[in-house]
C-alpha cells in the first residue's frame, strides 16, 4: 500500500460520539456510505439515574458488538458531570450548551488520544436538540484540540431511526438525560395518569 493511501485511510476515521443505541442507527448508516471508518464512542455522565445510563450504555454495547461496530466508551461517573455543570445546571434549557460542550470535548479528546483525526456526534440526528449550536460548539472544540469536526444535520433520519429502533426491538429512553429532562418527562407523564410509562 503507497503512503498515500494510509494517509486517506486515516483521514476516514471518525470517532462517532454516541448518546444511545437509537440515535447511532442513521448517523452511522450516513457516515459508512460517505466511506468514513467509524468507531463508536459512549460518554454521557448527564444520564440520571444511574441505572438509566447503564442500560442505555448495554444497549449500545451489545448493538455494536452484533453488528461489528467498533466501539471505545468512558464510563466517568455522573458526579464529574455534577461539578463540571455546577451551578449551571439549572431547570432552563440554558445548562444544554454546557452539556452538549462537556461530551463534545471529551469526544474530540479522546480522538486525539487514539489518533483518530475527525469527530461528531449522533446527538445531531435528534429534533429535541439543536444542530446548529451542537455544530458552532463541535467546530470551536476541534480547533482547540487540533483534530476535525464535522458538521452535519441528522434530523432527516429521526422518524427512520425510530421505526427502526422500534423494529429491532431496542430500548428506547423517555428523556433526554438529565435530571432535570426526566423530572418534565416524569411530570408530564404524571400529568396524563400514566406514570409507570417512564420506564416502558
Ligand atoms: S436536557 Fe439533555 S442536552 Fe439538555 S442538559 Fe439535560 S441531558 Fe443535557
Amino acid at each position: 500500500m503507497r503512503k498515500e493511501d494510509i494517509g486517506v485511510m486515516e483521514d476516514k476515521r471518525i470517532l462517532l460520539h454516541t448518546c444511545c443505541a437509537p440515535c447511532l442507527l442513521y448517523p452511522y448508516r450516513r457516515l459508512v456510505d460517505m466511506g468514513y471508518d467509524v468507531v463508536s464512542y459512549w460518554y454521557n455522565p448527564n444520564i440520571y439515574p444511574v441505572m438509566e445510563r447503564v442500560i442505555r450504555f448495554r444497549e449500545l454495547e451489545r448493538y455494536c458488538s452484533d453488528k461489528g461496530i467498533e466501539f471505545v466508551y468512558d464510563a466517568s461517573p455522573s458526579s464529574d458531570f455534577f461539578s463540571i455543570m455546577g451551578d449551571r445546571l439549572v431547570d432552563s434549557p440554558s445548562r444544554c450548551s454546557l452539556c452538549w460542550a462537556i461530551r463534545l470535548e471529551n469526544t474530540a479528546k479522546k480522538a486525539h488520544e487514539l489518533g483518530i483525526k475527525n469527530f461528531t456526534t449522533t446527538l445531531l440526528v435528534s429534533r429535541y436538540q439543536d444542530p446548529q449550536e451542537i455544530n458552532r460548539l463541535g467546530k470551536d472544540i476541534a480547533r482547540d484540540v487540533g483534530i476535525s469536526y464535522l458538521a452535519f444535520d441528522f434530523r432527516d433520519g429521526f422518524d427512520w431511526a425510530h421505526q427502526e429502533a422500534k423494529r429491532l426491538g431496542m430500548y428506547r429512553q423517555r428523556w433526554c438525560g438529565c435530571i432535570y429532562s426526566f423530572s418534565a418527562r416524569a411530570r408530564a407523564l404524571f400529568r396524563r395518569g400514566k406514570y409507570e410509562k417512564i420506564w416502558i
